[in-house]
Parts: structure tokens; C-alpha cells; sequence
């Protein structure tokens, strides 16, 4: 099990040592370095002119529920740390379209609808895979995505 801090909110142009010292204040670790994995950042230009990066970071700890019993701050949680593994094997399906638009393994192309960040990011994960998915959203026009 590892602890898992989201919402941590930093300026733009911090360092690692102030991004450490959050860590450490949140888990109160008074002087004890955290080893740590970000897992996640994004950019909050909510209010704009001002922008944050806004982490997620798994900390790893000898005693995670110890730990996390004496912290008082909803941002942390208990977590299992689980890879993501990708479910389709590149090897067995190919990128080639035939003349009705299947794929050499039969299939048809993924289609994916919406291109918010999750359409776009599933639509790079299915070209990675050479899946040569297209991509549709409401609006205006979005270019065919295809790893070729
Ligand atoms: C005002 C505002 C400010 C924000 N600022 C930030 C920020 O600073 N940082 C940040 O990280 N997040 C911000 N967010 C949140 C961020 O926009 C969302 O978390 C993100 O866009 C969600 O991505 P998504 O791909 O799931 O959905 P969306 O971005 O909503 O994308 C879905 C897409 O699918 C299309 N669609 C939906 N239904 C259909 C359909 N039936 N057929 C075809 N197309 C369809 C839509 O037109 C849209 O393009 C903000 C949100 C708002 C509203």
C-alpha cells in the first residue's frame, strides 16, 4: 500500500525542494526526506492571469497506515499501486484497413467520440497500438488520428 496526495498545488516556476517541503508538511514528516512518484500533473488556468500545476503524488512509506492515522487532510488517501497495462496486444492486431475498412485481424477501426483530453488521449493510446482510430466530436471537424 502507498499514500497517495492529490491537489497539490504549486506556482509554475517551484523547484523540486519546495514540491518536497509540501509533501512533507502535508504528511507532517518533520525533517524526513518522502520518496515519491508523480503520478499525475496538470496545469489549473482557472484563474487566469494565475496558473498552478496541480500534482498527484504516490509517497511510499514504511508504515502507510501509521502514517496516515496521525494526518489530518482529506488530499491523502490509502492506494494499491497498480500499472496500467494497455488491452490489446500490438502483435495481433494490425493498423492496415482493407477495402471495407477492417482491420487485418477482421476488425473494424476504433472509433472514438469526443475530443476533449480523454478522446484525444484514448485515440493516441489506440494509434500507439496501431489500432488507427478515428476521431469525432461535436463541433468542429477533428483530424483522423492514425499511428501509420
Ligand atoms: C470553465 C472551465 C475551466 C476549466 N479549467 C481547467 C484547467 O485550468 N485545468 C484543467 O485541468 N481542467 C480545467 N477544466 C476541466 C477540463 O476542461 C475537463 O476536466 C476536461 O475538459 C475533461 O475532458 P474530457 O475529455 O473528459 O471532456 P471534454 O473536454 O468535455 O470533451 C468531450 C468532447 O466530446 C464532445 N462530445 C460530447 N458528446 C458528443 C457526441 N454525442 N458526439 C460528438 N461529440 C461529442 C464535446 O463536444 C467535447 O469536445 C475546466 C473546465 C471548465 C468548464
Amino acid at each position: 500500500m502507498i499514500l497517495r496526495i492529490k491537489e497539490l498545488k504549486l506556482r509554475p516556476d517551484h523547484t523540486e525542494q519546495e514540491l518536497t517541503n509540501e509533501i512533507q508538511k502535508i504528511l507532517r514528516l518533520r525533517g524526513e526526506t518522502p520518496e515519491y512518484e508523480i503520478v499525475r500533473r496538470s496545469i489549473d488556468a482557472r484563474k487566469k492571469p494565475e496558473l498552478y500545476y496541480v500534482y498527484t503524488v504516490d509517497v511510499t512509506a514504511a508504515n502507510p497506515r501509521a502514517l496516515l492515522k496521525r494526518i489530518h487532510s482529506n488530499k491523502v488517501t490509502l492506494t494499491e499501486k497498480r500499472e496500467y497495462a494497455f488491452p490489446y496486444d500490438k502483435k495481433r492486431m494490425s493498423s492496415s484497413a482493407g477495402a471495407e475498412g477492417r482491420t487485418d485481424s477482421g476488425t473494424f477501426p476504433p472509433v472514438v467520440v469526443g475530443s476533449g483530453p480523454a478522446g484525444l488521449f484514448c485515440a493516441l493510446m489506440l494509434a500507439r497500438a496501431g489500432l488507427c482510430p478515428s476521431c469525432w466530436s461535436a463541433g468542429k471537424p477533428s483530424r483522423n488520428v492514425c499511428a501509420r
